[in-house]
């Protein structure tokens, strides 16, 4: 057979022309277009290679640099040219100003840096100072507030994203691994494990390297400091002990014992525990070498237990009182209040237990205690229990006492008791490290997970300065005053208020923290770390339970002292970018997260200052509004420009704006241009706020507090 040969096709047949035509048409609509787009591809990928080749050649002899922004592993091989000063001044004199320089191929508002993890170039926000308000971003002459001050980088950004970015927050995620990158690197080293996270990091990670043999036996010593504890019940008080004690070690069980509040007072707060799965205590006890006997009655106990959990009894007030016993220790607790909600596991343990079925009673507590010494398996990297429980509906956490902050478009929120109880009753099935299997990574995770009040000082003490933690106390004085004085004597706002001088009062009252501020300072917890008073030859499982403990402790003795909110750490790990206030209960947290550039920085001048971190602060101050009732009429008029759903955001965001004006720290405009910066974002097309959302929706905060101040005459 002849080689075919290009354009040596025979003629096509008479009787076939029809055919033939057809076969053109649909050659030229389609096939055609197809082979436009496969031609285009290929000199696509022509094109990309030979970008990357360029730029491989180029960086390895370090005449260039990479410029890929925000892209995943720098796919586009973008470089900027490196060349020499004399080179540059030849060719390249008057090209530009040092901004457009330094800002090269990223969006307005960024600038080249180096990260400092991958040591990779990439683009990052270019967050000015002593004047935060960043000029750049800016389109001057735009229709609306956040556009004047930000519409630069909105329209720089990228228009395909389903995703809201906010300026201030979007390159949060990076900003938080900077920090915790530096962070581990104070106690992840065994010759540096001065700490109480350098020793436990110490031990953990010799146990893993060390292998499954290893961590079951530090397993072991776990189970056994737990069982040493609950001694072997003959009657259901101490089956009820038995099961606080176990609780009090942050162990999944059939009750969740933790905290609530009252009027800003620390109360006692028991609710629902964990349903195990069939076959997860008998695993559990095999692995810490307890009888086949013990394994097979722990089962039929849960059996039992999960088959009567929602129809037996429910729990007296007493037997929950001996659950609190058990758990802390304690009998002196008459003027304790306890709030608890239905506990279905715990009722079907007590009906197990009042059958006088005490061998099923205590052998399914030996199998709670063998899985909460198994519960930070998950973290060393085996697999030997897996999901023990049935999935919770718990909010997410993030340490032991700290829950996962919502989005910072819902941020300066208000907590309510379910969060708080869900914080201070955080179990080990709640904390899993991702991925596992790496001694280094895992154990590092699993200290975050142990001592997040240790975490929160670090985190502290890399984010702020002294010197702006002295400039912070000032601001927050300073606001405090303006804003008792706004709400009492800014006629427009008293008039909402039934009781202003209630609001003023509560607004002097409430103690402003700051995550993981020194011990004992202005912002900062006023009693030490909780001690697990760990041993070195522990190893990491017992460190683990002993912390635990030390944590529940600690609570414990704020419910003792009625102590206020304020003297329990925040529900929320420090670096998040929130604040949160418990309205009455004089205490306002705020979180690292709003302490940095764009918020806060020693540098900031004051009106920067005052507008960005003070105006969080002094807005958490002005939700004592919610502590008086308000005039529905005043309230209308006042915050007409607002829909009834932001009400009580609005009221904050406007005497906070009013007080800063009145503090004399910055004027109307300022503060109008400094929040609408801070709170403008890149929305999706088509973005519509949520109606029934209780916060402004980006670029809204600004834009509407502005309005209100410009109907006020301020502006
Ligand atoms: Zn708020």
């Amino acid at each position: 057979m002849a080689p075919l040969k290009i354009g040596a096709f025979p003629p096509p047949l008479p009787s076939k022309k029809e055919e033939l035509k057809q076969l053109v048409v649909s050659w030229e609509a389609s096939t055609e277009a197809l082979l436009i787009l496969f031609v285009a591809f290929v000199l696509g990928l022509a094109g990309e290679a030979v970008q990357c080749y360029e730029f491989v050649d180029c960086y390895d002899k370090g005449t260039c640099n990479n410029a890929s922004r925000w892209r995943t592993a720098g796919l586009s091989c973008s470089f900027t040219n490196a060349v020499s000063v004399e080179a540059d001044m030849m060719y390249g004199g008057g090209n530009g100003t040092f901004t457009s320089l330094t800002r090269s191929i990223c969006a307005p508002g960024e600038r080249l840096h180096i990260n400092s993890r991958s040591g990779q170039s990439e683009c990052a926000p270019y967050r000015a100072w002593p004047n935060a308000l960043n000029t750049e971003i800016m389109k001057p002459g735009a229709a609306t507030k956040h556009e004047q001050m930000c519409g630069a980088w909105i329209d720089a950004g990228r228009l395909l994203s389903q995703e809201t970015y906010y300026w201030s927050f979007y390159d949060q995620s990076k900003a938080n691994l900077a920090v915790s990158n530096v962070e581990r690197g104070i106690y992840s080293s065994t010759r540096l494990s001065s700490t109480d996270m350098g020793k436990f990091y110490t031990s953990c990670s010799q146990t893993v390297l060390g292998g499954t043999g290893a961590i079951r036996a530090s397993a072991k010593k776990a189970y056994q400091h737990l069982v040493a504890g609950a001694p072997t019940a003959s009657n259901v008080e101490q089956v009820l002990k038995n099961v606080g004690w176990l609780a009090s070690h942050a162990c999944d069980g059939p009750v969740l014992s933790g905290m609530t509040e009252a009027n800003g007072v620390f109360k006692a707060s028991m609710g629902r525990g964990s349903a195990f799965q069939k076959g997860a205590l008998a695993r559990s006890l095999y692995t810490v070498e307890e009888s086949i006997a013990l394994q097979t009655l722990a089962e039929s106990a849960n059996d039992d237990v999960n088959r009567v959990a929602l129809s037996s009894p429910s729990a007296t007030i007493g037997e929950l009182e001996d659950v609190f016993e058990g758990a802390t220790g304690r009998t002196d607790h008459e003027t304790i209040l306890l709030q608890y909600s239905m506990t279905p596991e715990l009722d079907g343990l007590i009906w197990l237990a009042k059958q006088a079925r005490f061998d099923e009673a205590n052998a399914y507590l030996r199998g709670v205690a063998a899985t909460c010494a198994f519960a930070l398996h998950g973290s060393l990297g085996i697999t030997s229990t897996g999901d023990y429980v049935e999935s919770t509906l718990r909010a997410p956490a993030a340490a032991l006492g700290r829950l996962k902050a919502p989005p910072p478009g819902d941020m300066l929120v208000t907590v309510d008791n379910e969060t708080l109880l869900n914080a201070s009753a955080v179990t080990w099935s709640q904390l899993r490290p991702q991925p596992t299997g790496n001694p280094a990574t895992d154990c590092v995770e699993t200290a975050r997970f142990l001592f997040p009040d240790r975490i929160d000082a670090e985190h502290f003490d890399l984010m702020i300065t002294p010197h702006l933690y002295e400039r912070l106390h000032e601001v927050t004085e300073t606001l405090r005053a303006a804003v008792a004085h706004v709400v009492q004597n800014t006629a427009a706002v008293a008039a909402v208020f039934m009781s202003p001088s209630a609001v003023a009062s509560k607004v002097m009252s409430t103690t402003v923290r700051i995550a993981g501020a020194p011990r004992g300072t202005w912002a900062g917890i006023p009693y030490d770390f909780p001690d697990g008073e760990p041993t070195s030859d522990d190893g990491p499982m017992l460190m683990a339970v002993k912390a635990a403990k030390a944590m529940y402790t600690s609570r414990v003795d704020l419910l003792f002292r009625a102590a206020n909110v304020c003297d329990g750490p925040p529900v929320y790990t420090a670096m998040e970018a929130n604040a949160y206030i418990y309205p009455g209960g004089d205490c306002t947290h705020v979180l690292l997260g709003v302490l940095r550039k764009p918020f806060a920085d020693e540098r900031y001048d004051n009106a920067s200052l005052a507008s960005r971190a003070g105006y969080v602060i002094a807005h958490e101050l002005a939700h004592n509004s919610l502590v008086t009732e308000w005039n529905t009429a005043a309230r209308d008029s006042l915050l007409s420009r607002y829909t009834a759903n932001l009400h009580n955001e609005a009221i904050a965001d406007l005497i906070s704006a009013l007080a800063i004006i009145h503090s004399g720290l910055a004027t109307a405009t300022e503060v109008c241009d400094h929040v609408s910066q801070v709170w403008c974002a890149r929305v999706p097309m088509g973005y519509v706020a949520n109606p029934l959302s209780s916060h402004p929706g980006p670029n809204e905060r600004g834009d509407l507090l502005c309005g209100t101040l410009s109907d006020m005459g301020f502006m």
